[in-house]
């Protein structure tokens, strides 16, 4: 599977075996992403190969986060102990988050109630916005959005 950054700067590519995912509500992961949770699947290093190299930020004193300096885009988190050989990578940040169902909540000590089910409300598509994403995720340069 592929995936990268909004603006395209960074892609990697990845051996997905599991569909298995997880939404953290961690305080650093609210922090880095700006959003309420972030969804991450979990995969081995060996597996995950950056076809444009990310930027990295330490995130903790024992963690750290491969990020798009240009556009801000979060693509996943690492620990700086690399013995365990695992990563994860945002699931939003794939070209087709589709396949990922959702397993766990992390960071539940932080998690926002009101915000976990939120099926019942009123659901407005976004417009030209949208469309400028799709384009973006089947390759089109676009310059919307
Ligand atoms: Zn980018
Ligand atoms: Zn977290």
């Amino acid at each position: 599977m592929t995936g990268g950054c909004a603006c395209g700067r960074v892609r990697f590519s990845a051996d997905v075996e599991s569909d298995e995912a997880y939404l953290c509500h961690c305080r650093m992961c609210q922090r880095a992403t700006g959003s309420l949770s972030i969804a991450f699947t979990e995969i081995e290093d060996e597996k995950v190969r950056w076809l444009s190299e990310p930027d990295w930020y330490d995130s903790s004193s024992i963690a750290r986060r491969p990020f798009c300096l240009a556009c801000g885009t979060s693509l996943g988190f690492a620990f700086k102990d690399r013995s365990r050989g695992r990563m994860d990578l945002t699931v939003a940040s794939f070209d087709d988050p589709s396949r990922f169902r959702p397993v766990a909540h992390a960071g539940a000590e932080s998690l926002h109630e009101p915000w976990l089910d939120t099926s019942a409300l009123p659901r407005h598509p976004t417009s030209a916005a949208s469309e400028a994403a799709t384009r973006r995720d089947r390759g089109e340069i676009v310059d919307a959005g």
